[in-house]
């Protein structure tokens, strides 16, 4: 057998998984849904408001030979969240994996931000994770295995200036995280978190040009990292390789926050 194959073998094997993801339609969460099926898991995905993109995706997952499925649903919505996840284990049976990677973002120094951007941006974010976490819960206890990958941001470590409301969302991320890992862990179910720093993504191609300068020149790696170095870890975190591994924040980053 070539070392290549031997090794393909043995790394993050995901055939005969079913993972949710909650915003897959592009970005971050396209790039976790189409590497997850590269490695043979079959793919459920929630998305808002991105009819077309979703389709696409769709297509491209199932042209890896899984089965995928898009649902719009706001994750923000804790009845709506709950009746997905019933409705996705009724269709794909049981579920494996759940990344928590839906956010938005609502910028802006507190002076000037609005209480409605605050509440947004709690709702999706990090209340969204919530919902998600609470809807497959029991789901996890009964199957007494799961993996919960929370996306969360280097700012909710670090904090940042007019991000009040998504440090606070991604700080609380983290705090979930290590809750989730701790209620769960007796149940062979870990959750973990990602941090990602600076990303290309549709989120941060909309950062007024000077701070996506600011952003870059802070960068020890002098460069923005790319949707497959978030993958690469959620698929890490997904397989039986990270068995052992619960409650951490892994910064994803470029050295950004170091
Ligand atoms: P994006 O804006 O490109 O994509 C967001 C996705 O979330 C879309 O699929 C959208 O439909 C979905 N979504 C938005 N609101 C939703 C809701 N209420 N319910 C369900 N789905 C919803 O974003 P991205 O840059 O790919 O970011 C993905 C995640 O990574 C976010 O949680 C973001 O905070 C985090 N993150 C991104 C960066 C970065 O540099 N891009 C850095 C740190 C953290």
């Amino acid at each position: 057998m070539l070392l290549t194959e031997y090794r393909g073998s043995i790394m993050f094997e995901l055939t005969g998984k079913t993972a949710i993801v909650t915003g897959a339609s592009r970005g971050i969460g396209k790039a976790i849904a189409l590497k997850f099926a590269d490695l043979g898991a079959n793919v459920a995905f929630m998305h808002v408001g991105d009819g077309e993109k979703a389709e696409e995706t769709v297509k491209e997952l199932e042209a890896k030979g899984i089965k995928a499925k898009a649902y719009e649903c706001d994750v923000s919505d804790f009845e709506a969240a709950k009746q997905l996840v019933a409705d996705i284990i009724e269709e794909f049976g049981e579920v494996h994996i759940l990344v928590n990677n839906a956010g938005i973002v609502r910028d802006g120094l507190i002076l000037s931000m609005k209480e409605s951007d605050f509440d947004a941006v709690i709702n999706v974010n990090l209340k969204g994770t919530f919902n998600m976490t609470k809807s497959i819960y029991q789901h996890f206890m009964k199957k007494r295995r799961g993996r919960i990958i929370n996306i969360s941001s280097i700012v909710g470590i670090t904090g940042n200036a007019g991000q009040a409301n998504y440090a606070s969302a991604k700080a609380g991320i983290i705090g979930l995280t290590k809750s989730v890992a701790k209620e769960l862990g007796s149940r062979n179910v870990t959750a973990n978190a990602i941090a990602p720093g600076f990303i290309r993504t549709d989120m941060t191609d909309g950062m007024p040009e000077k701070a996506r300068e600011a952003a870059l020149a802070s960068i020890p790696l002098k460069r923005p990292g790319e949707v497959e170095d978030i993958a690469n870890t959620a698929a890490f975190l997904a397989s039986d390789e990270a068995s052992y591994i619960t409650g951490e924040v892994i910064r994803v980053d470029g050295g950004m926050a170091i």
